[in-house]
């Protein structure tokens, strides 16, 4: 059997690519090893997917996605915007709904977005496997032979769409860096990203108690150029940190590096402090409490008998030193809850291996989109933004081929 494309990945950039490869007259076949296309869909944004960001500004990538070359992504992102693909999603009556920062969810299921981009695959005629197994990839004249476990087929492109290693028990494997390396395509060394971070059993024994509790933080890892901060909420898990801050910041840190947390997310507490002791006799944890979670008040003067006294009674030095440890928290991670738990997989596909307008490799005809790509975005619907945008450079660039 011969195709013009045949796409090994039916998750976001998969699905989506085929469709438009086959609405403009492609002979396409879509090749996923698991019986259920898009599990990571389905999964995604607590079940309703945040399937993309109003605040995307692809003049500016390294704002929200990041790679060895944040600037690789700005040409996909520019020709296939967020608006074009809210046009899609409202053209299938799919209603949906604007979050926090400009991060659109669907209202009722991330099924919906599911059966829209397999009624597009349907609407250009795509060719379905799955589950289907391929075992090789190898090239022939005017294209490539894959051998799969539903047998042989040629085509004259392959488009690698095989994400990334986050969530191995949902099927993410390794493949799309196997085929990369095949055909002497440089990968960046992956590792979790969006990930929640983990500490040292004894260092983090006096924070286990506060499993569970959320607050807004202003968190930052890096030095100088690579210093980069956020204003999220923190949740405190019992092996560590996590929740949308760290998630975040987790991108951007490498190991032995530390976390400067500010736990009262920029107040003056210092100066409440001082306030507070020429007024009240109450306990400096109680009255801390009118600015941080009293969970958080209680077990944090714990840390030093001079704070556990009445306010009126603290010297102005240890009150100084509680608020400092409170806006100033360094701690080093030991290490992150790894792939298992990972929203994504940073690194991957080398992109100075890439064309940034085709998302072809340096061996004509083997493309890779999504996030098997060096291309990691922020929390917030960045991530699927950046499937859509390479796969709709990948399917123009084979139908004008
Ligand atoms: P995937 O969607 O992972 O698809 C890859 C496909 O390839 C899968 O179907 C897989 O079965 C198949 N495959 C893998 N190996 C093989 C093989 N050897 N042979 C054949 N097929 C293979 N991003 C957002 O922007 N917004 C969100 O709300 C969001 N929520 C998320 C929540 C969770 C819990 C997780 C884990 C991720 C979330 N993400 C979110 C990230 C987002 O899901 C991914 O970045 C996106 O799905 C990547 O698309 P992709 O098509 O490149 O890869």
């Amino acid at each position: 059997m011969h195709f013009d494309a045949v796409i090994v990945g039916a998750g976001a950039a998969g699905l989506f690519c085929a469709g438009l490869a086959g609405e403009q007259g492609l002979k396409v076949l879509l090749i996923d090893h698991s019986d259920k296309v898009a599990e990571k869909i389905r999964i995604s944004g607590g079940g309703r997917c945040n399937f993309t960001n109003r605040d995307l500004d692809p003049r500016a990538p390294q704002k929200h996605f990041l790679g060895d070359n944040a600037n690789f992504c700005r040409s996909a992102l520019a020709r296939f915007t967020p608006n074009d693909f809210i046009a899609l999603v409202q053209k299938h009556g799919i209603p949906f709904h604007e979050k926090h920062k400009g991060q659109l969810f669907g209202d009722r299921s991330s099924e919906d977005f599911i059966r829209m981009l397999v009624a597009e695959c349907d609407a250009g005629g795509v060719q379905r496997w799955q589950p289907c197994k391929v075992s090789s990839v190898a090239t022939t004249e005017g294209g490539y032979t894959l051998e799969t476990d539903r047998g042989t087929v040629t085509t004259r492109n392959v488009v690698i769409a095989t994400g990334g290693l986050s969530i191995p028990k949902i099927g993410a494997t390794d493949f799309g860096y196997r085929i990369a390396k095949q055909f002497g395509v440089r990968v960046v060394e992956p590792r979790p990203a969006l990930v929640p971070l983990t500490f040292d059993g004894d260092a983090w024994a006096p924070f286990a108690q506060l499993a569970g509790l959320a607050l807004p933080v202003i968190i930052e890892t890096g030095e100088k150029k690579t210093r980069i901060a956020f204003h999220e909420d923190l949740l405190f898990t019992h092996r560590g940190l996590s929740g949308p801050a760290v998630l975040q910041v987790s991108s951007y840190w490498r190991e032995g590096q530390p976390l400067r947390i500010d736990l009262t997310a920029g107040q003056d507490i210092e100066q409440a402090l001082r306030d507070a002791k020429a007024r009240s006799r109450k306990l400096i944890a109680n009255e801390l409490a009118a600015f941080v979670p009293s969970r958080l008040a209680d077990a944090w003067v714990q840390q030093d008998p001079a704070w556990q006294r009445p306010i009126n009674e603290a010297s102005d030095k240890a009150l100084a030193q509680l608020a400092q440890r409170l806006s100033r928290w360094e701690i080093v991670p030991t290490g992150s809850e790894g792939y298992r738990k990972a929203e994504v997989t940073a690194g991957g596909v080398d992109t100075r291996d890439l064309s940034s307008q085709t998302m072809e490799s340096k061996q004509p005809g083997l493309y890779f989109i999504g996030e098997v790509v060096d291309v990691t975005g922020w929390l917030g619907g960045y991530n699927f933004q950046w499937a859509w945008a390479s796969a709709h450079a990948c399917a123009h660039a084979m139908a004008q081929a």
